[in-house]
């Protein structure tokens, strides 16, 4: 296929790889656009870094081709290839400051000396480093220290950016700093980021869209509204935010439950009546107490509060063994004047499109 500038910058193409009896990606497709913020996410093991390393040429796939700009990068080492990547582990030369860290690879590719300088102050003023540029990486924290690598990766103007758990060793207070600080970079530059994680929210925040695999198996792949609002199946539900999945089964255009109570629900053509799904409907989107007209109702008995702050969650009880978790904002209540105690018998509505039927 030859280069072209509307092909997308990354194309899998079926990709397998496999390690012994083990499948770590299983014909995986996907395209990523040029400039987007794209997220692989899933648990520890279900392929995202095996599928970085394909894109960075560190591993072969056995079946399936990786394309970079439309091109084939089957006989291209990983050196050749137009990729950058950032690991976890900042990798820093600790030998040398922060500008020759980020001055290396353009100085090995032999960039003149006034371009390289202009580019280097560029990317040390976009990562907000500048005024660092004569530290050596130990005097430096753990975030300033993942900004360099960041800066060193850039420096290159690389087709993409793969990122591996980049933030992982961060606190939490730093790491979500970091996040908006990444896609803002990211927006500056316009390059394309491939962002590894584990990290639900961390996908949610910074992501145009995220790929949502499980077992090598991509699962869904969409904006974060589209993976969080619509999930494909009941795992990208689960593992996307709290969920509740009620199981059940199909019945007169709506969902059995096992309280025997039918609820209205929109259902798929091609899921027929008898069929055993979940209904998922998010915390948020229960209304504790409601009554209103065209609200789906179930009833049950707080068993549980948790005071969040600017929410409190609710765990509320069905029937024996079926709970649904609902979270309402703390716009008027606080904890001492809490109207749900528990024990309380309450009615939970929800907009029948709010609830998403799944196959189970
Ligand atoms: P994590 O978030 O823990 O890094 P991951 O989603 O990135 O997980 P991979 O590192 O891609 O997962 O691994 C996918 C599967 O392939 C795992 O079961 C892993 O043990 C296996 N695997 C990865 N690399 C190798 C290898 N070089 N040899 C054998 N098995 C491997």
């Amino acid at each position: 296929m030859s280069s072209s500038t509307d092909a997308p910058t990354v194309r899998l193409d079926g990709v397998v790889k496999r390690f012994n009896q083990l499948t770590a990606v299983d014909h995986l497709n996907l395209q990523i656009a040029r400039g987007e913020f794209f997220s692989m996410l899933g648990p520890s093991g279900c392929g995202k870094t095996t599928t970085l390393r394909m894109i960075a040429g560190f591993e072969q796939p056995d079946e399936g081709g990786v394309f970079l700009e439309g091109k084939s990068v089957a006989n291209t080492p990983p050196y050749r290839r137009n990729v950058n990547t950032v690991f976890q582990s900042y990798a820093l030369f600790e030998h040398l400051s922060v500008w020759d860290n980020v001055a290396f690879g353009p100085r090995r590719r032999k960039v003149p000396e006034p371009e390289l300088r202009k580019r280097v102050g560029d990317m040390l003023e976009l990562v907000r480093l500048k005024p660092k540029a004569t530290a050596m990486p130990r005097q430096l924290s753990g975030g300033q220290q993942q900004r360099v690598a960041l800066a060193r990766a850039l420096v290159n103007l690389p087709a993409v950016l793969l990122l591996d758990e980049p933030l992982g060793a961060l606190d939490l207070q730093l790491r979500k700093q970091m996040q908006i600080e990444l896609k803002e970079i990211q927006r500056t530059v316009g390059i394309t980021f491939i962002y590894v994680t584990h990290d639900q929210e961390e996908a949610l925040t910074m992501s145009d869209r995220i790929a949502v695999m499980s077992e090598g198996i991509l699962q869904q792949c969409g904006t974060p509204e589209e993976i969080y609002e619509r999930p494909a199946n009941a795992f990208v539900a689960g593992f996307i935010g709290i969920s509740n999945l009620l199981p059940g089964e199909v019945e007169n255009h709506g969902v059995r439950l096992q309280t025997g109570q039918v609820v209205p629900a929109e259902i798929e053509p091609s899921i027929p009546a008898g069929t055993t799904v979940f209904l998922c409907v998010r915390p948020e989107k229960l209304r504790l107490g409601a009554h209103e007209q065209g609200l789906v109702s179930v009833e049950g008995t707080v068993v549980e509060t948790v005071y969040l702050g600017t929410a409190t969650q609710y765990m509320v009880e069905l029937a024996p063994g079926l709970r649904l978790v609902a979270i309402e904002n703390n716009v008027h209540t606080a904890r001492t004047d809490n109207r749900l105690a528990r024990g309380s018998k309450v009615t939970i509505g929800w907009l029948p499109e709010h609830g998403r039927v799944l196959k189970s």
